[in-house]
């Protein structure tokens, strides 16, 4: 008799690691079932901001491969609209609920691939039945706000809650279909997944762009009329709303994991080992948001719900499901995003990280362009280095520029991963042409300056 894997959640995670265990088995040797909450499976998140603004259609553009595909390509069977309730790890089963038709089903399982996602946050006084406020987490919740942005009366102003990478990208896509747009943020800075000098780089040019900037101002309430959003409620009073998205982060979605016994580690997501094992339990796997990962530079676990971890971590539990072998190697930090056309890049560890992971470190900001400054396009960008005391390691960079600058973030990742000092990468042989890079390229630029830093300090 065929084996059996069952896969919990039909994204990023839980398909990678489908495609890879079918890929290795075919259906006579093991049978896949897929239960999927939802309307979609293979979708890209990722992409909602931009399906928002218009730069992109959706929702069937965002979707990678649609249900149909899996079953007829990949013999698999896909079932939407089912949510797990419970998994038995003694009796190998897990129960799941029909959200459309009714009822429940029970299924054995050989082989258990759980990769549930992340959940958003949210506090007390954003659950309200008023129309108009919106959490951003899945294509269902993207179609909800075009729907809602498309409908009368026409929203004007929009208020976006919290300024993560989501916030941000939400704000810029909500100001690019012509609405007044505000960001309010509980913390003293917008993106503070980048050091306080960084982000105020990032305040700056979105209020250049037009968002009102609201920080240190954290939300008591929603006010509501006519069943509609109408105000934001603040210490410093209401701020009018006709639309409000939540971008207040996210956290591991492990509430049926821990129920049914999974390890849960400090950062609240599932315990894996290298292959995406969950620790002490045999033939369980489980890849993506609802993880905790290793950081490689600070030796800590972390939660980092990022698509780029979650298509990795379940090709390599989809390997390991199929006989093969495969790792997950942890993560480092990198991150991109933009702003219109402002970039942000960063990798490794921020100062309050390095601090908090105990380096001796320094920290450098060089000011360059993206080009030779003669030729046309060229505009400033920001390079911030922190390297160990005394050994010169690179820990973490930095990037805010306008133009060409996030993925120069890349550079940097790889000098990281491979444990490059900042002396070592004054002489990387980079590219340079006018149209590309200034002849020291702005990574060059801050590698020197650290190196500088680094000697000023020992001598
Ligand atoms: C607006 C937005 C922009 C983003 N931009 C980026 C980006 O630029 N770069 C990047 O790297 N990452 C980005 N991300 C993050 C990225 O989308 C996630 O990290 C990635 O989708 C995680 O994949 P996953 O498979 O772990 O979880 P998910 O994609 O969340 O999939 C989990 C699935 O499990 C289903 N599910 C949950 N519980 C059950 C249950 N009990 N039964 C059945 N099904 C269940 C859910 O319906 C869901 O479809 C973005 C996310 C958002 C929301």
């Amino acid at each position: 008799m065929a084996q059996r894997l069952i896969v919990i959640g039909g994204d990023a995670a839980g398909m990678s690691a489908a495609s890879q265990a079918r890929r290795r088995r075919d259906r006579d040797d093991l049978e896949i079932m897929v239960f999927e909450r939802g309307h979609f499976t293979s979708y890209s998140a990722c992409g909602i901001p931009y399906w928002i603004s218009g730069l992109v259609s959706g929702p069937e553009a965002l979707i990678a491969r649609d249900p149909q595909t899996f079953r007829t390509t990949y013999a698999m069977d896909v079932r939407l609209r089912h949510e797990v309730t419970a998994i038995d790890l003694d009796r190998r089963e897990v129960v799941a609920r029909d959200l459309e038709g009714g009822g429940e089903v029970r299924e054995r399982f050989d082989d258990l691939m759980y990769a549930t996602g992340a959940v958003p946050v949210q506090p007390p006084w954003a659950a309200t039945d008023a129309g108009g406020v919106f959490g951003m987490q899945t294509l269902d919740d993207g179609a909800a706000l075009r729907d809602w942005l498309e409908g009368e009366p026409r929203p004007r102003r929009a208020v976006v809650i919290g300024g993560g990478y989501i916030g941000v990208e939400m704000a810029e896509a909500l100001m690019q279909r012509g609405l007044t747009v505000t960001l309010v943020e509980a913390g003293s800075q917008p993106m503070a997944t980048v050091d306080g000098d960084m982000a105020e780089l990032v305040a700056d040019a979105m209020r250049g762009l037009g968002v009102t900037i609201r920080t240190d101002l954290p939300v008591t309430g929603l006010e509501q009329r006519d069943g509609r959003v109408s105000a934001v409620v603040t210490a410093e009073g209401p701020i009018p709303a006709d639309v409000v998205v939540l971008g207040l982060g996210v956290r591991p979605n492990t509430a049926l994991a821990e129920a049914s016994g999974f390890p849960i580690g400090t950062t609240g997501g599932i315990r894996v080992d290298r292959r995406m094992r969950v620790t002490g339990l045999s033939g369980v796997w489980a890849a993506g948001d609802c993880v905790e990962t290793l950081h490689r530079v600070s030796g800590m676990p972390v939660h980092v719900p990022l698509g780029t971890h979650a298509n990795k971590q379940g090709r390599a539990a989809g390997i390991n499901i199929g006989g093969g072998y495969a790792t997950f190697a942890g993560v480092i930090g990198t991150a991109v995003t933009k702003v219109c056309d402002l970039e942000v890049g960063r990798t490794g560890l921020r100062e309050r990280e390095a601090t908090l992971a105990g380096f001796d470190f320094v920290s450098v900001v060089a000011e360059s362009t993206n080009r030779a400054g003669y030729y046309p396009g060229a505009r400033p960008m920001t390079v911030k280095l922190i390297a160990e005391r005394p050994s010169g390691r690179l820990l973490g960079a930095q990037i805010v520029g306008w133009s060409e600058a996030a993925k120069r973030i890349d550079t940097l990742a790889v000098a990281l991963w491979n444990g490059m000092t900042v002396d070592d990468m004054t002489s990387l042989d980079l590219g340079y042409a006018p149209p590309y890079a200034p002849v020291w390229d702005p990574v060059l630029v801050a590698a020197r300056k650290a190196v500088d830093a680094l000697a000023a300090l020992d001598r």
